[in-house]
């Protein structure tokens, strides 16, 4: 199994840099290889147990890559494109 280093949020107080299996995109998905993130105020909220137990989530949803992988469905991106993936 392929695996990427992400952020992760270990217990409340405590990340580290951990491998993690590189996600595969279901039909309507795009999977996002990451070459830029930040850290914002949310992510210090949860990491300071702001929102609860979180253990175990992935930190830093304000990224910024490139399409490594598209659904079967997705049309209109090409692999490799510049892709800034938002989160609902
Ligand atoms: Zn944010």
């Amino acid at each position: 199994m392929a695996t990427m280093k992400a952020l992760v949020l270990k217990k409340i107080g405590e990340v580290a840099m951990l491998d993690r299996p590189i996600p595969e995109a279901g039909p309507l998905d795009a999977v996002i290889k990451t070459t830029v993130a930040l850290i914002c105020t949310s992510d210090v909220h949860t990491v300071s147990g702001g929102l609860g137990d979180l253990s175990d989530r992935v930190l830093g949803h304000e990224a910024v890559g490139v399409v490594h992988q598209l659904g079967s469905l997705v049309k209109g991106f090409t692999r490799w494109e510049t892709a800034l993936p938002s989160t609902r």
